[in-house]
């Protein structure tokens, strides 16, 4: 799998602003060969955006990218987590990602640490401030900690990037789109990540899809 991937966008099925198929079509031409589609879910429609979603495989093979089916789950209780991100892959989710404690939302305490014990959980999406306790689990769990471009939630990259190294959990960089202009190109990927405090060296190990050999396929 050569070329970039994003595992955090949003479409018209929760709060973005292009169909699945025009979100791919624009990522292939910008040179992106794995792209997760992870709209928003709570109990209401889990199932709904993941059987919306698995017929576009096709479409987007045919633009040369392997979609990842996801959602993301987004302020739901934390004793809710797990049962949901169960749910989503009972039903064919190639990725479930948890909306963290980012520092500009209101998101329930205790959101960090549900993802982080759950194994159906892939990703936790803009942590905020995740405790060392928690990141250990993470890393025990194998779930990927995301460094953001998004505005906001970007505001705790650094620290993210410290705690990860610290408790040995992966880390990937995404733009969590949600309109054409959130799309990232080669450089604004690098400069996120460089900006987040990762060494050239991790940028080469991170950002390449070659990095998520073994773990999406
Ligand atoms: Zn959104
Ligand atoms: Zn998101």
């Amino acid at each position: 799998m050569k070329g970039m991937y994003d595992l955090h966008t949003h479409t018209i099925h929760s709060d973005g602003e292009m169909l699945p198929i025009e979100l791919i079509r624009r990522m292939a031409v910008i040179g992106y060969s794995v792209v997760a589609i992870t709209d928003h879910a709570d109990a209401s429609n889990i199932e709904d955006i993941i059987c919306k979603l698995l017929p576009v495989r096709n479409s987007a093979e045919l633009f040369g990218v392997k979609l990842l089916c996801g959602v993301e789950i987004t302020h739901v209780p934390p004793k809710e987590i797990a049962t949901l991100a169960k749910r989503a892959k009972k039903n064919g989710a190639d990725i479930v990602i948890v909306h963290g404690e980012t520092p500009v939302e209101p998101v329930a305490p205790g959101t960090n640490h549900a993802a982080c014990v759950c194994r159906d959980v892939d990703v936790l999406a803009h942590p905020g401030v995740l405790s060392v306790k928690d990141a250990a689990l993470a890393a025990k769990n194998g779930i990927a900690l995301e460094v953001t471009s998004r505005g906001g939630h970007n505001r705790t990259n650094g620290y993210i990037v410290q705690i990860a190294r610290e408790a040995g959990c992966r880390i990937v960089v995404n733009s969590d789109a949600h309109a054409p202009h959130d799309l990232l190109d080669n450089q604004a990927r690098f400069l996120v990540a460089k900006g987040g405090g990762l060494t050239d060296r991790e940028c080469r190990d991170i950002l390449g899809a070659d990095s998520l050999k073994g773990i999406f396929g």
